[in-house]
């Protein structure tokens, strides 16, 4: 019934989202001098939306957006220096060790025992590239995909690329607007992990309709039992998944 399960790998697989939180932090500090520190945050996010269109997902992206930001506040004073520690916060992150989630390496083991796991993440292709080698999981997953969106359309694809029917494809991830409504609305089955910081970008409304092919569940160690249950649906049946 299940003939892969995908995962997203940014806050579902390792904890990504709490090293932009600290670097937003620092962020502000750098610019308290300038009397600037409570406009830092809302001015950096909304350059980095004004910017994802040019400069794609990712810490690099994140880091000219910084720059940009404090040029603009500043009104171009910021000095050479404090560039030189914006870059340097970019640097810490792209290097900062890769934190798994509680319970992830357990679960990918047992599930790869009898699912084909695939990495579907988006961002800077370099920097995933090393996350996912540097995660120590690479022998759990049969595939990985780097995509620069994760629209339905590039969803779509990637069923098509790997001959998966949309019905037997689960998703796992902790953005609804990523990872959840894109599959949903391929038709294939979604779980919803949250994660515990959020990023307003990723914010979207849960599915409104109670689907069958929808879950929410608190920690990737409640997953495998969860697969296990959809196994023995039948998926295409829907009177028989009303439980
Ligand atoms: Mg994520």
């Amino acid at each position: 019934m299940i003939d892969m399960i995908a995962f997203d790998a940014d806050d579902t697989l390792w904890h990504s989202e709490v090293l932009y939180a600290s670097t937003q932090a620092r962020f502000r500090e750098l610019l308290a001098p300038y009397r600037q520190g409570d406009n830092a945050l809302q001015e950096l996010y909304e350059t980095e939306m004004r910017n994802l269109q040019t400069f794609g997902y990712g810490v690099k992206g994140f880091a000219l957006s910084m720059i940009e930001t404090a040029i603009t506040l500043t009104g171009g004073r910021i000095r050479g220096d404090e560039i030189q520690q914006i870059i340097g916060f970019a640097k810490e992150m792209l290097s900062a060790p890769i934190q798994l989630l509680d319970g992830v390496e357990e679960a990918v083991q047992e599930l790869s025992r009898e699912h084909r796991l695939m990495i579907i993440t988006k961002g800077d292709l370099f920097d995933q590239e090393t996350k996912v080698a540097r995660s120590g999981l690479v022998p759990y997953f049969d595939q990985v995909e780097i995509v620069s969106g994760k629209t339905a359309e590039v969803y779509r694809s990637l069923l098509e690329k790997h001959g998966l029917a949309p019905g037997r494809f689960v998703m796992v991830g902790n953005s609804l607007r990523s990872d959840i409504l894109p599959v949903l609305e391929l038709g294939g089955h979604a779980i919803h992990i949250p994660y515990e910081v959020k990023w307003a970008h990723e914010a979207a409304d849960r599915p409104h309709e109670t689907q069958a092919r929808y879950a929410e569940l608190e920690g990737v160690a409640e997953l495998p039992a969860y697969v296990d249950k959809l196994r023995q649906r039948d998926l295409d049946d829907p009177l028989e998944v009303s439980d």
